[in-house]
C-alpha cells in the first residue's frame, strides 16, 4: 500500500463527488451552499491529484500548489456550511486559515524541506475547517432537522481524531520522512480512512440540501398562503398533539373559532381582491391582539381558529371580546376607502363535558361551532360562550 496509489484510487471517489455536488447544484440553484461544496470538493480533488503525480511536476506545483489546494478544499467546504446555515464565516477566520496555507507549505518546501511539518500545516489546516462546521451544523438542525446534520457530525468527529493521530504519529515516529508520497504505514492508515471520510462528507452535504428541501415542503403544507398563518392541518395536528401528549388543561383553557360576518358581501361590493386583503388584515389583527402561544391559525374561508389560554371562562371570554372589538375597531384602509368588517366568536371551554370526554380537535371545534352558530343568529359581532359542564 504505498502512498502514491492510495491517492490515485481516491481520485476517482473525489471525481464521484465533483459530480454528485454538480447535480446537487443544479437541483438546489437558489441555495447559498452546494456550489461551495462543489467548488471545495473540485479544489480538494485537484490538489491531491498534483500530489498525487508530483514526481514529473515541479515543486511548486506538485508539492506548494497540490497541498494549498487540497488542504484548502475544506475551507471552502466550511464556506459553504456557513452559508447553507444562513451565517456568514468571519473574514479574518477564512483569511487567517488561507494565508497559514500560502505561506506555510512554501516556507517548508523552499526554505527548509520538511514533510512532516507540511502534513501537520495539512492537518491543522483541515481539522480546523471541520471544527468550525460544527456550530453551524447547529444551527441548520435546528432549522430542517437531524438527518444529513448528524452523519456530518460523526465524520467530523472521525475525520478530527483520525487526521491528529496521523500527523502526530507522524511527527514523533517518522519526523525526517522526505514526502508524503514515502513508503509510510502511518499515512498509508491515514490514507485510507480518508476513503471513507471523503465519501461520507459527500453524502452529507447532499442530505443537508434534501433536509432543507424537505423542511421548506413541511412548512409549505402547514402554512395558508394568503396570510402567512398556521393552516387547518397544522392547527389540528398540533391541538390533537397536545391533547395526546399532556394534561389538555395545561395546554389551553378554550378553542375559539372567529368568522367573518358578511363576508361575502365585501367580496361582492368590492371585488375578491379587496376580499383577500380584508382576510390579511383581519388575520394581523388576530395575531396582534392574541399571544404567540394562543396559536391563531386559518381555518379556511373567512373562518380562523385560536387557543385562548386564560383559566376562567370570564377570562378567556374577556379576551375573545377584546379581539372582537379591535376587529371592529380598525377597519382596512385601501384604495381610499375604509372597509369595516366584524366579527362573531364561538367559544368551546375545555371544561365542556363532551370536550372532556372526547378531547379532540373535531370535538371540541363542533361544540365551538354550535357557540358561533348561536352568535350569528344573535346578531353577529358578539361572543358566545358553548355551555360548560
Ligand atoms: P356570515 O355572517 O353568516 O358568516 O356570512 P358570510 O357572508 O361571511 O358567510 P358565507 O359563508 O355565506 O360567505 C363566505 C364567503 O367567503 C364566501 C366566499 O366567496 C368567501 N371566501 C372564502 N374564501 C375566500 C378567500 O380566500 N378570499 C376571498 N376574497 N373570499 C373568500
Ligand atoms: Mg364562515
Ligand atoms: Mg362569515
Amino acid at each position: 500500500m504505498n502512498p502514491q496509489s492510495l491517492i490515485m484510487a481516491l481520485l476517482p471517489v473525489i471525481l464521484a463527488g465533483v459530480f454528485v455536488h454538480g447535480v446537487n447544484t443544479l437541483m438546489h440553484k437558489s441555495r447559498p451552499g452546494p456550489a461551495w461544496w462543489l467548488a471545495g470538493t473540485a479544489v480538494h480533488g485537484l490538489g491531491q491529484a498534483l500530489i498525487c503525480f508530483r514526481a514529473g511536476l515541479p515543486d511548486a506545483l506538485g508539492v506548494v500548489l497540490g497541498d494549498i489546494l487540497s488542504a484548502g478544499g475544506f475551507l471552502i467546504m466550511l464556506e459553504g456550511v456557513a452559508r447553507f446555515s444562513g451565517r456568514s464565516l468571519p473574514r479574518w477566520v477564512s483569511g487567517s486559515i488561507a494565508a497559514a496555507l500560502v505561506l506555510g507549505f512554501p516556507v517548508f518546501t523552499w526554505v527548509t524541506d520538511n514533510a512532516a511539518v507540511r502534513l501537520a500545516i495539512f492537518a491543522a489546516a483541515v481539522i480546523l475547517s471541520n471544527l468550525l462546521m460544527l456550530p453551524y451544523l447547529d444551527v441548520i438542525g435546528r432549522r430542517d432537522g437531524q438527518t444529513g446534520v448528524r452523519l456530518l457530525r460523526w465524520t467530523i468527529y472521525y475525520f478530527i481524531f483520525s487526521l491528529a493521530a496521523i500527523s502526530i504519529g507522524v511527527m514523533l515516529f517518522e519526523p525526517g520522512m522526505p514526502s508524503i508520497l514515502a513508503p509510510s504505514q502511518l499515512v498509508a492508515v491515514g490514507l485510507l480512512s480518508l476513503f471513507g471520510v471523503e465519501t461520507t462528507l459527500i453524502f452529507g452535504f447532499v442530505l443537508l440540501s434534501s433536509g432543507q428541501s424537505v423542511a421548506d415542503l413541511r412548512s409549505a403544507a402547514m402554512t395558508d398562503h394568503l396570510t402567512g398563518l398556521p393552516n387547518r392541518r397544522a392547527f389540528e395536528h398540533r391541538v390533537n398533539e397536545a391533547f395526546r401528549t399532556s394534561n389538555a388543561a395545561e395546554f389551553g383553557a378554550a378553542l375559539a373559532v372567529f368568522d367573518i360576518d358578511h363576508f361575502k358581501r365585501v367580496n361582492d361590493q368590492h371585488g375578491h381582491d379587496v376580499g383577500d386583503a380584508v382576510l390579511r388584515h383581519v388575520a394581523d389583527t388576530l395575531s396582534r391582539c392574541l399571544r404567540k402561544s394562543d396559536y391563531v391559525a386559518r381555518l379556511g374561508g373567512e373562518e380562523f381558529v385560536a387557543v385562548l389560554h386564560d383559566v376562567d371562562a370570564e377570562g378567556f371570554r374577556l379576551v375573545a371580546d377584546r379581539v372582537r372589538a379591535a376587529v371592529e375597531a380598525s377597519p382596512l384602509e385601501i384604495d381610499g376607502q375604509s372597509i369595516r368588517v366584524t366579527i362573531s366568536v364561538g367559544l368551546a371551554p375545555l371544561s365542556t363535558r363532551d370536550a372532556q370526554e372526547d378531547a379532540s380537535f373535531s370535538a371540541l371545534f363542533a361544540i365551538a361551532d354550535a357557540a358561533l352558530y348561536r352568535a350569528k343568529h344573535g346578531g353577529r359581532n358578539q361572543v358566545v360562550l358553548a355551555a360548560a359542564a
